[in-house]
């Protein structure tokens, strides 16, 4: 008898458990984070009120709650209580320690640049926005100092740069004679223009984008300190730019203007993650890519059927590198590149009503005014907060031959976007508010 009640007791508290919130995030009981706050997203029942720590969580009508937790260093006990159940988990805050190197000078070596592609940037770090020119395998450079992983180059007397120590091999061949200058061109087309600058060798250049035109400055420091040949294009307020060098050492700086009718434009589609990558999760614990492929599909039917040419990505649950989807759009002569993704936060200090709504992120300025007119468009259609338009250093918004952002169109681990993107019209609407916003951009006189 007594043995039949603790079973009932037990079965009991069992169903109790299964019937309550459920965590998507920390996915463990257990671990580690390198910042200041642990994040906590997940889904309650209708009936449920959660407590963090003590503190009350917001929970959408959905269910979904997101909630972060400041964290003291070393192991942190976080209790997760509900009307049914309470859970523990155990943080561990890592303190990162961020070593400083010194600058090292040393008398110039030669060096040559190992692969294609290569960022050449304005402070010895690995992230964000300091990249100024992307080398060629091959490029002759003079490095006259380190520091941590990175050398620095000597371009002018006015001008030093740095790139990753794995990005360089140093030249030991018997001395030769410096670059010699060969000649110069300018073309004009319709929609183009075109430079070629020609040397004897290799040489590193710089790119700026100001206001009116594009500087390309070449850089032959063997031959003298002040040996900067400038290169001056014209842009149009749409434009796109390309760089190429032949094994001859002949620069081309083509810079060129976006096609005025939709009708003449190559938009390539690109939808974030997929296969094995999933994206984001959501507080609901659904996935990023399933959602980014739906809103690319939809997005790619109304594009082709106002008269692009419409290229995908991927159209398929697949593993897509990044690489592959840059390269996809090379190969098609992309005018346009639009990469679609939700967004989430990491372990930072969570604001149900301030991290949410939608941003889109560009890396070239040729790029930002087609970011304003996405973000525009997209929040007023689907009913987000202005998250912001943001330079970012993404890969695939990277290349400068094309028009790229990248499309968040709302955040997975925001409770009150979450309501959103659930809705059964959310991929069409979201794929209507982008497609506005190319095509103002492209028909803005
Ligand atoms: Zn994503």
């Amino acid at each position: 008898m007594r043995k039949g009640l603790i079973v009932f007791i037990l079965s009991l508290i069992f169903a109790l458990q299964a019937n309550s919130y459920e965590l998507i995030l920390p996915a463990d009981k257990k671990s580690i984070v390198n910042s200041d706050y642990a994040f906590f997203v997940g889904k309650a029942l209708g009936s449920e009120s959660v407590t963090i720590n003590d503190e009350g969580v917001y929970i959408a009508p959905n269910g979904a709650f997101a909630h972060s937790v400041k964290l003291k260093d070393g192991e942190n006990r976080i209790m997760v209580r509900s009307n049914y159940c309470t859970k523990i988990y155990k943080v561990y805050k890592n303190t990162v320690l961020n070593k400083e190197f010194p600058i090292e000078e040393f008398d110039t070596k030669r060096a040559l640049v190992n692969f294609d592609n290569t960022p050449l940037r304005k402070t010895p770090v690995d992230a964000g926005l300091n990249r100024i020119g992307h080398l060629f395998a091959g490029t002759h450079l003079l490095l006259d100092g380190s520091k941590g992983d990175f050398y620095r180059v000597f371009l002018s007397k006015n001008k030093t740069a740095w790139i990753a120590k794995k990005d360089v091999t140093f030249d030991d061949s018997e001395i030769t004679e410096p670059a010699k200058f060969l000649n110069m061109n300018t073309k004009s087309f319709k929609n183009a223009s075109v430079q070629t600058i020609s040397f004897t060798k290799k040489l590193p250049y710089t790119v700026e984008d100001t206001d009116k035109e594009i500087i390309f400055r070449v850089y032959n420091p063997e031959y003298s300190a002040e040996s900067v040949y400038n290169l001056n294009i014209p842009k149009q307020e749409k434009y796109m730019y390309s760089v190429m060098l032949n094994d001859n050492g002949e620069y081309t700086f083509k810079v060129r203007q976006l096609p005025d009718n939709i009708k003449d434009c190559t938009i390539v589609i690109d939808a974030g993650h997929g296969g094995e990558e999933l994206g984001a999760i959501g507080c609901l614990g659904d996935e990023e890519k399933t959602i980014n492929l739906k809103i690319a599909q939809e997005l790619a039917s109304i594009l082709s059927n106002a008269g692009a040419n419409v290229v995908m990505t991927r159209e398929c649950d697949c593993n897509l590198s990044l690489n592959d989807r840059v390269n996809i759009a090379k190969e098609n002569g992309a005018d346009i590149f639009v990469s679609v993704h939700l967004n989430s936060i990491g372990n930072v200090k969570m604001n149900v009503h301030k991290n949410r709504g939608t941003s889109v992120f560009y890396f070239n300025k040729n790029s930002e005014m087609l970011a304003k007119s996405i973000e525009r468009s997209l929040s007023s259609q689907i009913g987000t907060r202005k998250d912001g338009v943001k330079g970012a250093s993404f890969a695939v918004i990277r290349p400068s031959e094309y028009v790229a952002v990248l499309v968040e169109a709302a955040y997975m681990t925001n409770p009150l976007d979450s309501v959103l993107y659930t809705k059964p019209t959310f991929a069409k609407e979201a794929a209507a508010g982008i497609a506005k916003g190319i095509i103002n951009y492209i028909s803005k006189k």
